[in-house]
């Protein structure tokens, strides 16, 4: 009967160690390994050339590395690029990088498919299939980073988990990509370069608070009124706001940390007065930031984007009441690499 290799991404540096002592071998070589799996970014066993061939013949025959392969990619004409990203078991999901002057980020995906049901984000149409683990989530700002270098020549400067999923229905893993991410033997990106975006789920925003997380926090608000954010996002019926206003305002007394609000203002939608005095009144208890980002439309027009006179009247009321706004244009629409427009089209 052949067995099951396991992932070997999946253990840490000191299981890995503990790994070497069962089998007979120097503690020592754990860190040589992992460091060829995470910093030096191996795809095989075969490529940790400082390892001597017994050694990765007997990794190979316990564990696999469960690489990613970047399958498709597609450039925008504003420079924005797609990747749609092949994971071992068939399943496929999408990151983007996003290049300006200053900064390119990465934008990429927590699970494959979304368990939420926003109506209007293309990705909530697929089914959610699985979590992605802490080393796919890695995978993708590794592809990324390396496409910023080839095609802008520098590194990547910032990472938002604003792909497909729920990064906090799939918390543990996040978290853990992100660590690699930060530390020094991943990426050694500063976690202030880093934003989790959630459509708010209280109980974990409390979490992240326990944790003393050090990225930022975003949060999809598109409405401060409890009957229209579940007539648009149903979970909300679920976690109203009154439940997510709480958990942020834990969040805030324990990091002190701004809270991003995302915001599209559709026509006929919240795109009134009272809409905007909601928000307000919502978000003025910390230091907060809302963009109000453009609607890129998934179908024949239930939902439109509301008029600039609306936009003008927003960006009016909420810096008249101190809150910073930024008005958002979308990139990569012509590959479909927008916010919301993630969904395997390919
Ligand atoms: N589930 C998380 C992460 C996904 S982020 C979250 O909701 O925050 C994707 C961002 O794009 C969210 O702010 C979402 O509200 C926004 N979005 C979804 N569909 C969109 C669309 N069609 N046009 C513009 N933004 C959209």
């Amino acid at each position: 009967m052949e067995v099951k290799k396991k992932d070997i991404r999946a253990l840490t540096k000191e299981q890995l160690r503990e790994f070497f002592t069962t089998v007979g071998e120097k503690p020592f070589r754990g860190n040589q390994v992992y460091e060829w799996l995470w910093k030096k970014g191996a795809h095989s066993f075969e490529d940790m050339t400082n390892v001597s061939k017994e050694t990765r013949q007997m990794l190979q025959d316990n564990f696999v590395i469960n690489h990613i392969k970047v399958d498709q990619m597609q450039r925008s004409s504003d420079g924005t690029v797609k990747n749609a990203v092949k994971l071992h078991d068939g399943l496929t999901v999408e990151s983007v990088l996003i290049p300006t002057k200053t900064r390119t980020t990465a934008c990429v995906s927590s699970q494959v498919g979304c368990s939420l049901d926003c109506r209007f984000c293309a990705t909530s149409r697929l089914k959610r299939m699985r979590n992605l683990n802490p080393d796919e989530i890695y995978d993708q700002v590794v592809a990324i980073d390396n496409e910023s270098r080839l095609y802008f020549d520098r590194p990547l400067s910032n990472i938002v988990f604003m792909g497909m999923g729920e990064p906090l229905m799939n918390y543990n893993n996040v978290l853990k990509s992100i660590e690699k991410i930060t530390s020094e033997e991943g990426l050694g990106m500063s976690p202030k370069r880093i934003t989790v975006s959630t459509s708010g789920v209280p109980k974990m925003i409390k979490k992240m608070a326990d944790d003393e997380v050090k990225f930022n926090l975003a949060v999809s608000l598109h409405s401060a009124i409890d009957d229209i954010r579940t007539s648009i996002m149903p979970f909300n019926a679920t976690f109203p706001l009154k439940d997510l206003r709480e958990a942020l305002e834990y969040w805030y007394s324990k990091t002190r940390n701004r809270i991003t609000y995302e915001y599209i203002v559709w026509d006929g939608i919240n795109d009134t007065q009272t809409d905007a005095e909601a928000l307000v009144a919502f978000c003025k208890f910390a230091p907060s930031k809302v963009n109000l980002i453009e609607y890129n439309p998934i179908d024949d027009g239930e939902f439109q984007q509301a008029h600039s006179k609306a936009i003008d009247m927003y960006v009016a009321i909420l810096e008249v009441n101190h809150i910073t706004v930024t008005v958002r244009r979308s990139r990569g629409k012509d590959i479909d690499a927008a916010c919301g427009q993630l969904a395997n089209k390919s």
